[in-house]
């Protein structure tokens, strides 16, 4: 795991280019991914052994324990938005509890794929450990229904999660999924405003907006609302667009026709809804798959479009008079992925804490996997954990280990 570690930070140049061309990330955001997946390599070839130690257990018996086994061949479906990351994530722990992984990817970023499975053959580990599954959506069950693949886990859209999960569970095998978010972003009177809304900007386009755990509404208390709300524009206007190899680009195309198609609905139906376009709101005239970013403001609330998932540089504001109201609008959606708030009273820090309905709270920071800290959400936004030690143990039989004292003969007790 470390000799891979190795090879994506020698390569990240190679690999970043790579991404950058099957699906149009910035090749600043594409070598950095390619760094942090030699990250997470690294934290699990470090910590694995720990994680997964035996749990000494005191009970009657003499001896009790919780030993954790690695489980067998493990199927993972997987999103092209970050091409690498996300199986890294699933890779270096699954591998590293000493599981099979076996990766059908998205079908736009193929050569992602096998680069992939070429990192690991490369770092030494047995022929078959990872392998890739060039195969389309539809085969997935058939690779499921396979006795010897033991378990799933699926990070994509809510019906590609709905899909996996049902044939996997009429087999009785585990699944994790990571599934979309409507993440909102709370910004209370008391905040640094100048930083969090350079950091807003920053979490609803990274990636070019396509992160499942972008910032997609912007909550904001009404005592700083037009503070915030002229400079979130000004800042998103200001966003360099353009060819993605090129260093200085903020924002590059967006993965496929399709994508710049559905946030086109997505805009309309928002502005049907009584939204206002204070900038952006259509595709450039230029080749290529990019959309403007663009600011929403006076979406009915209670309107879908108001909290699904937009994937691509579109931002919605929503002015709200109470904390409460805050946390209401926050928790009015199906998902729960992130969530992150901004203010400097202990006492609101402690209520987004406990009463955001998400898999995890930033708070005065955006929403960012870390190989250290527990990934996953709750409501539609799927089930599990992914990273940390919560991450490795998904996919290991944790086994209970009871050793009573015997004498020559027993009694035949359970
Ligand atoms: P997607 O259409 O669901 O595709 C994800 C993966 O699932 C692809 O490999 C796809 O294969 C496969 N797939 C699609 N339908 C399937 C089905 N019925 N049965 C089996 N496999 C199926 O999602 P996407 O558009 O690529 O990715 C964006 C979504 O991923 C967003 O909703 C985003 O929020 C989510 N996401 C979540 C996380 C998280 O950690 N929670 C992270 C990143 C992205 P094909 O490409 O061959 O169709």
């Amino acid at each position: 795991m470390l000799r891979a570690a190795e090879i994506l930070e020698n390569e990240k140049q190679q690999f970043g280019k790579l991404m950058t061309i099957e699906m149009g990330k910035t090749i600043k955001a594409a070598v950095s991914e390619a760094e942090k997946c030699a990250w997470v390599c690294r934290y699990y070839a470090e910590n694995a052994q720990q994680h997964l130690a035996d749990q000494m257990v005191d009970t009657n018996a003499r001896q009790s324990y919780v030993r954790f086994q690695p489980v067998g061949p493990v199927l993972a479906v997987m999103p092209w938005n970050f091409p690498f990351w996300q199986v890294f994530r699933f890779a270096a722990p699954a591998l590293m509890a000493g599981n099979v992984g076996l990766l059908k990817h998205a079908s736009n970023v193929p050569q992602c794929a096998l680069a992939i499975e070429e990192i690991f053959r490369r770092a030494g580990f047995p022929e078959g450990a990872f392998q890739t599954l060039l195969i389309g959506s539809d085969k997935v069950e058939s690779v499921l229904k396979d006795p010897r693949v033991v378990a799933a886990t699926l990070t994509g859209s809510e019906p590609a999660g709905s899909s996996v999960a049902s044939i996997a569970g009429k087999r009785i095998k585990k699944t994790v999924l990571e599934l979309g978010g409507s993440d909102p972003f709370i910004v209370m009177p008391s905040a640094n405003l100048n930083e969090a809304i350079t950091t807003a900007v920053k979490a609803r386009t990274i990636n070019n907006g396509q992160s499942c755990i972008a910032a997609k509404r912007f909550i904001v208390a009404a005592e700083v609302y037009q503070q915030f709300e002229e400079k979130f524009v000004a800042e998103m206007k200001a966003l360099r667009i353009g060819d993605p190899l090129e260093e200085s680009t903020e924002i590059g195309p967006l993965a496929t026709s399709q994508i710049v198609d559905d946030l086109e609905k997505q805009v309309q139906q928002a502005v049907a809804e009584g939204g206002r376009v204070l900038t952006g709101g259509k595709r450039l005239n230029r080749p290529g798959n990019f959309y403007e970013p663009t600011v929403l403001v006076d979406v009915d609330p209670s309107a879908p479009v108001s909290c699904e998932e937009i994937f691509g540089p579109v931002a919605m504001l929503f002015r709200v008079n109470s904390i409460d109201e805050a946390i209401r609008l926050a928790n009015a959606t199906p998902f729960g992925l992130g969530s992150a708030a901004w203010t400097n009273d202990a006492a609101e820090q402690e209520r987004f804490i406990n009463e955001l309905e998400a898999g995890a709270v930033f708070i005065n920071g955006m929403v960012a996997s870390d190989p250290r800290l527990p990934f996953g959400g709750v409501k539609h936004s799927g089930y599990g954990r992914e990273l940390a030690e919560f991450g490795i143990r998904e996919f290991v039989n944790i086994k209970t280990v009871w050793i009573g004292e015997s004498k020559v003969a027993t009694d035949d007790t359970e």
